[in-house]
C-alpha cells in the first residue's frame, strides 16, 4: 500500500513538473517579465555526473557545469540581461528583464562558474563564509553527508540529521562534528569539497565579473542567535572580506535562508543595502532604495534546467506546488 502511495506521489510530482515546463512559455506571455529582476542561487558545480558519484559533497543543491551553461543560455535566448549587485544602485531600463546569478558558501569549485561567467561577460555574486576560507574547513553539511554515506546511511536519514543540526549555533554543530566524526573530519577530501582560500579570494577580487558578499563568518543560521551575536557574525565576515578584497560588502545572503525581524534590523544597522533571501519570487523595479532591501531568490532546479519551469517562476518549485495542491485537496475533503 505504501509502495503504491509513494509511486502515486512520484507520478504526481513529475506530472506537475512537466506541466510547469509546458505552461512556462504560456504564463510568460501573460505575465511579462519586463521590469522584473529574477535572482537565482547556486552552490557547487560538478564537472560531470561522474564527479557527483565521488560523494565528496552533499549533491542535493549542486549541478553540473553543462547544466549551468544551459541555464545561462536559456535566459540569454529569452532576452534577459544578467546584472550584478552594482547595477541595483543604478536601476534598470523600463523594458529590461533582468536576471542575477548568485553562489552561496564559497566553494573552490565555483571557479568553474567564474570561468564561464568571464567568457560570457556576465557578473556573478559570491557569498562567502569566511571562517571556512581562513581555516580551509570543510562545510559541516558535507561532512555529515560524506561520512554517513560511507556508513551506508540512507539519504533520507542523512537529511534528517542535517536538518536537526540546523536548529543549533555553530559552536554546537562544530562540537557535534568533532565528537561524531573526529578532528580530521574538518579537512576537505578534495578540491571538490574545499572552500576558496584567502589567496584565491584576493586574486578573484580583481576579476570584473566577480563580486563578493557576506554569508556570515561561521555560516551561522542567524535566527538561532541574539542580536549582538548576529552583528558579530556579520562583522567578522565583513572585516575579513574587506581585508582580502579592499571592498566592504553591501550585500548578504542569509545562511540557509533563515531570517526574522531581529536579523533584518541587525543587518540594516550594520550598513548592508541588500539582503538576499531564499523566498522564491520575482523582484519588481524600481528597486533602488535607501533602506535595506530584501530580495527574493529562486533555487535553481537541477533537472531540465534549459526548460526552467513556469511553476518555479510563479513562486513555486514543482514539488512544493504539488505538495500545496495536495494540502488544499485534503482541506476540501475534510
Ligand atoms: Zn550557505
Amino acid at each position: 500500500m505504501n509502495y503504491l502511495k509513494s509511486k502515486l506521489d512520484d507520478f504526481g510530482a513529475s506530472f506537475f513538473e512537466n506541466l510547469g515546463y509546458w505552461a512556462n512559455p504560456v504564463i510568460l506571455n501573460f505575465k511579462k517579465e519586463e521590469k522584473h529582476l529574477l535572482v537565482f542561487y547556486f552552490h557547487g558545480l560538478f564537472d560531470s555526473i561522474n564527479e557527483k558519484k565521488l560523494n565528496h559533497v552533499d549533491p542535493q543543491n549542486n549541478m553540473t557545469v553543462g547544466q549551468f551553461i544551459d541555464f545561462i543560455d536559456y535566459f540569454l535566448n529569452h532576452n534577459y540581461k544578467f546584472v550584478g549587485v552594482e547595477d541595483l544602485i543604478h536601476g534598470f531600463g523600463n523594458n529590461e528583464r533582468c536576471a542575477m546569478i548568485t553562489f552561496d558558501d564559497g566553494y573552490f569549485n565555483n571557479l568553474r562558474a567564474i570561468e564561464i561567467l568571464s567568457k560570457y561577460k556576465i557578473p556573478g555574486v559570491f557569498f562567502i563564509s569566511t571562517k571556512n576560507t581562513i581555516e580551509n574547513k570543510a562545510f559541516w553539511w558535507d561532512i555529515v553527508y560524506k561520512y554517513r554515506f560511507k556508513q551506508g546511511v540512507t539519504t533520507e536519514n542523512i537529511a534528517s540529521e542535517q536538518s536537526w543540526l540546523k536548529q543549533f549555533k555553530h559552536s554546537f554543530i562544530d562540537q557535534y562534528i568533532l565528537e561524531t566524526f573526529g578532528i580530521g573530519a574538518f579537512t576537505p577530501w578534495s578540491d571538490l569539497d574545499r572552500p576558496f582560500n584567502k589567496d584565491e579570494i584576493q586574486q578573484l577580487a580583481t576579476n570584473r565579473y566577480v563580486s563578493f558578499g557576506n554569508h556570515t563568518h561561521n555560516h551561522s543560521i542567524l535566527t538561532n542567535y541574539t542580536k549582538e551575536e548576529i552583528k558579530e557574525e556579520l562583522n567578522l565576515c565583513n572585516r575579513m572580506l574587506f581585508e582580502l578584497t579592499g571592498t566592504f560588502p553591501n550585500a548578504i545572503a542569509f545562511p540557509n535562508g533563515n531570517f526574522n525581524q531581529t536579523v533584518l534590523e541587525a543587518t540594516e544597522e550594520e550598513g548592508f543595502r541588500y539582503a538576499f533571501t531564499t523566498e522564491p519570487g520575482r523582484n519588481v523595479f524600481p528597486i533602488a532604495n535607501n533602506k535595506l532591501l530584501a530580495l527574493n531568490r529562486y533555487m535553481t532546479n537541477t533537472t531540465k534546467i534549459n526548460r526552467f519551469g513556469g511553476a518555479c517562476r510563479i513562486g513555486n518549485r514543482p514539488d512544493t506546488l504539488y505538495h500545496d495542491l495536495k494540502m488544499h485537496v485534503k482541506r476540501i475533503i475534510k
